[in-house]
This record gives C-alpha cells, structure tokens and sequence, in this order.
C-alpha cells in the first residue's frame, strides 16, 4: 500500500473575519475527513505514539475503529484513559506528545491524533454517548482540590474505583485554566468544557464550588472532621509574575491571568457584567501560550497588538499552531525585544513601552540561547496596555495552611512522579501545583497517577488494619 504522506486538512475560520470574533477558529473533521484520516495509520507493530501520551490512550485502537468508521467503539476506548478528550483534542500539543513521535512524521505529515480525537469526542457528545457509569461504591471518601484537569482526571479515576468524590473548587465555575485561561475562540465553555465536566459529575462527583481551600476549610480539616480517607491537591499554579521594571503600577498594566479570567470567566467579550480594558494599541509581554491567547483576545477587543519576546522566533514556547494563527490574524511580532520601562502619562494611564534590542548568546540552564541586550538599543512603543505574559507560580495559600506539606523554592508542592505521595500522610498532589505551569496532559497524567498512587495507599491501609486485627 501506497504510504500517504499528507494529512487531510481541518476546515478554520477566514483569518479576516475571526479576528472580529469569539467563535472557535478551527472548524474540526467531518466524519468522512475524521475516516479518511484514520485511514493513514499504518497501524504500527510496535506503535510510538501511545507511549507519548500521558495518560497512555490505545491510540491504534481507537484510530482503528475510526477508519471502520466505529466511531461509538473509538469513543469507549478514549473515554477509558481520558476524561477530557473534547478539551485535549484541541488543545493538546499533540506535535510534541503523540503526534511527535508518529512513524509517518519522518517521511511527511503526522497522522492527525488530535483532530481525530475531536471528532471522536465532538459526535460522542452530539449522539449523547457518555462514558460508562456502571462503578460499584467501596465506602471510601476521597476530597480533591480544585477543579482543573488534574483535580477532575483524579475524581473521575477514583469515581471509576468505586470512591465517592467530592471537589472543592474556590471560584464559581469548574474547569481551572480550561474556563479561566484558554478563550472560547480556541475552547468553547458550553459546548465543550462543561459538557466534560459533567462526564466526570455523572460517575458520581460531587463538585462544591466558591469553596477556597486553606481558608474556608483546611487540608487537616478535610481528613479529620470531614472524614475524608485522603486528600488531592490540584491547586494550579495561578499566582501572575511581573518583570519589576519602572512604571509596572501604571493603569492599563495588567496581568494576563486577570485580563483573561475577566473576558473568559467573566464573560467580558459578551457584555458580562466585569470592567475590561479596550485598549487602542496593545503590548503583549512574553512568548508562551498565554502571551498568544492574551494578543488574539486583545486584538478581537478591538486594540491593534504587539508580542514583545526577549528571544526569536524559534524559541518562542508557544504551540507552533497558536503563533502561525496570531500571525495570520495579524498579531505584530517584535522579537529579541525586552522592556526597560512602562511609561506612564500623566493622569497615571499607560502611554508607552520602553524596551530594548537583544542578541542571542550561548545556550543557558534551559538550552537555550541566552538573551543579551544590545547596548544603545533602546526605543519606544506607544500603547494604552500592556498585558504581562510571564508565567505563573502556585499560590501559597494551602501550603502554608497544612502542617508538613514541603514545597521547593518556586512555591511548587513537592510530591512523589510515580504516585503524587507528598511529605504528608494522606495528602497527595499533581498537576501546576507541583511542576509550576506546564500542560493540560502533563496535569491529567499527574491525576491519573494519584489517582492509583491514593488507591494503592488506602489499599494498604486497610490490609495493615486486617493484619492488627487478627493479630
Ligand atoms: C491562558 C493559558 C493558556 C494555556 N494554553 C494551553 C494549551 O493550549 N495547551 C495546554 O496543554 N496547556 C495550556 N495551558 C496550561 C494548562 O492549562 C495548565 O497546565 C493546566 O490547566 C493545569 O491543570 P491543573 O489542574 O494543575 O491546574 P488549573 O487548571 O490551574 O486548575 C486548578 C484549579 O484549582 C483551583 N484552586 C486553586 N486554589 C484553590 C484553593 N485554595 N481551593 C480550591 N480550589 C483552588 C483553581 O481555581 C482552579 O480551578 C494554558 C494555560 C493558560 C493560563
């Protein structure tokens, strides 16, 4: 058989007209597309991609049953690894994970794992085929905290054990980064995120949100008078950075997580009920995912924007499909650029942005090249905003609440790889809270594995008890 070496292309908004809008850019497969699509698997002996899945879906298997065109079967075989497959066939970065290790990619193009898995989990959704709820209950009670994928991949997997579950969420709506970060325009809220979440209520889940753990209730409180066997903390890593440079303080400086939250959360763009700045000119600080998702926001809210990254294109950390879509909508780019200054006007408002020209050097700690700053570089952008990109931390807030909970020096819960066990007896963690910001997978994979890691503990509890019991 003839090898097929390119994909089959996904339908996408005219870059001229979503840039005015907050529908979803990408259109995704039909189910002839989603076929002959599945169709390009070679159907390895020794398949690579599931082993660059964190949460290890039989992708063969369920490709397979698309190219039958078994697409309830496809479905069945997703929902037993994933409880967000809708989310993280779109927003996975599939060219680093699965996709990146797929044995066509060395003669031509990757089969296209996630967009097939969004098709799946879409027409799953539209046919009102759920995931199997069939769990027998074992009178365990496990607490998760935060609501995010690592909180709700661990009470689905423990929901599916038989443990009855009950998430702690401090803000009103569950979902963390997938309904505060990620705009509608790359993640729609109703049709996508909620209708998952609620694949993960119907397993049995309870989800209590406005519930701010360390304040309102302790981890302590959780496993004693709650009566609660463990604990999860998923927390996140939500706590902005700024750069610490003159000017920060002016008005129209804001952080990506507060304008973001206001637009998605609050529903800015849809005349929610949240102040939200229009800016006329808007300058962009950082190079990641959510520097991308703060620039097409900005310039959907109408502002002409800017990217200012201290590096090149090439180690711009984005996904390379959000750079390539900001760069068709006519995001402005202006790399080996460092800010110095914010200027401020004189009734207090950002009027400008002072930075200054780099070079790249040897490669630093991170591999890569590092940026040095061109003596006598320096020039202005006049602005009216500025949203800071730079990364996020863990909040602090439930390590310093519980007793004998290590952190490291980046505020980062520290907690066993193999089964989230952190320094507390019963108290496991994953996800942001423990690798600092890092992926939607790379946090359901931590779940996942507390998940079994809370399973086995609790396991071996109870055998220890038998033990003393017959003795
Ligand atoms: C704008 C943006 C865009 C991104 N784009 C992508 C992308 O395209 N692809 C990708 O893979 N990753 C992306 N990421 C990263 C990804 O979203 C995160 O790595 C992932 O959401 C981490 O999951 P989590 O469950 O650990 O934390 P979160 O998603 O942050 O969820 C944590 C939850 O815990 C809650 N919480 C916090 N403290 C408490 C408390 N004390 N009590 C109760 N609840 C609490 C929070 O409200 C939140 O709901 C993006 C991140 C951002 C910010």
């Amino acid at each position: 058989m003839a090898l097929n070496l390119k994909r089959v292309p996904v339908a996408e908004q005219d870059p001229k007209v979503r840039a005015h809008n907050f529908e979803e850019v990408c259109l995704g497969y039909t189910q002839e597309e989603a076929i002959e699509e599945a169709k390009r698997c070679l159907n390895c002996k020794k398949p690579k991609c599931m082993t660059g899945c964190p949460v290890e879906i039989n992708i063969p298997a369920f490709i397979a049953q698309v190219a039958e065109g078994n697409i309830e079967e496809a479905y069945k075989i997703i929902s037993e690894s994933s409880s967000l497959p809708a989310v993280c066939g779109r927003v996975c970065p599939q060219e680093n994970q699965c996709e990146g290790v797929c044995v066509l990619g060395n003669k031509g193009d990757a089969v296209s794992i996630g967009r097939i898995e969004r098709f799946v989990a879409d027409w799953a959704c539209a046919n009102g085929i759920h995931p199997a709820t069939d769990i027998k209950p074992n009178g365990r009670k496990v607490a998760v905290i935060g609501a995010g994928p690592a909180g709700l991949t661990c009470a689905g997997d423990l929901a599916r054990r038989g443990y009855d579950v009950t998430i702690f969420e401090a803000l009103h709506e569950p979902g963390g980064v997938l309904v505060y970060g990620i705009p509608e325009f790359r993640l729609p809220k109703e049709k996508v995120v909620a209708k998952e979440v609620d694949n993960v209520r119907n397993l049995g889940v309870k989800i209590e949100t406005d519930v701010v753990a360390g304040h309102a209730l302790t981890v302590e409180e959780l496993l004693g008078e709650e009566g609660f066997d463990a604990v999860f903390i998923g927390s996140g890593a939500g706590l902005p950075r700024f750069m610490n440079i003159p000017g920060e303080l002016a008005n129209g400086v804001l952080s990506a997580n507060e304008y973001l939250t206001r637009n998605n959360l609050m529903r800015a763009y849809a005349g929610g009920d949240t102040p939200i700045v229009h800016g006329k000119r808007c300058v962009v600080v950082g190079g990641g995912n959510v520097a991308m998702d703060s620039a097409r926001t900005a310039l959907r809210l109408g502002a002409e924007t800017y990217i200012v990254y201290r590096r090149s294109m090439e180690e711009l950390p984005a996904r390379a499909e959000e750079v390539h879509h900001a760069q068709e909508e006519g995001i402005i780019f202006d790399l080996l650029t460092n800010p110095v200054e914010i200027l401020e006007a004189e009734d207090g408002w950002v009027r400008g942005i002072r930075c200054i020209r780099m070079e790249l050097g040897e490669p630093d700690e991170s591999g890569r090249r590092r940026p040095i700053e061109i003596p006598g570089s320096e020039f202005e952008i006049p602005c009216d905003e500025v949203i800071m990109a730079l990364g996020t931390s863990p909040n602090p807030l439930i390590p310093s609440t519980t007793k004998g909970l290590d952190t490291n020096r980046r505020q980062c819960i520290i907690a066993d790889e193999a089964t989230g066990q952190t320094s507390k007896e019963g108290v496991f963690a994953g996800g942001d809270a423990v690798t600092g910001a890092a992926t939607v997978i790379l946090a359901m994979g931590a779940g996942k594995k507390a998940a079994k890691g809370i399973d086995d503990y609790l396991n071996r509890k109870e055998a220890e008890k038998a033990e003393q019991t017959e003795a």
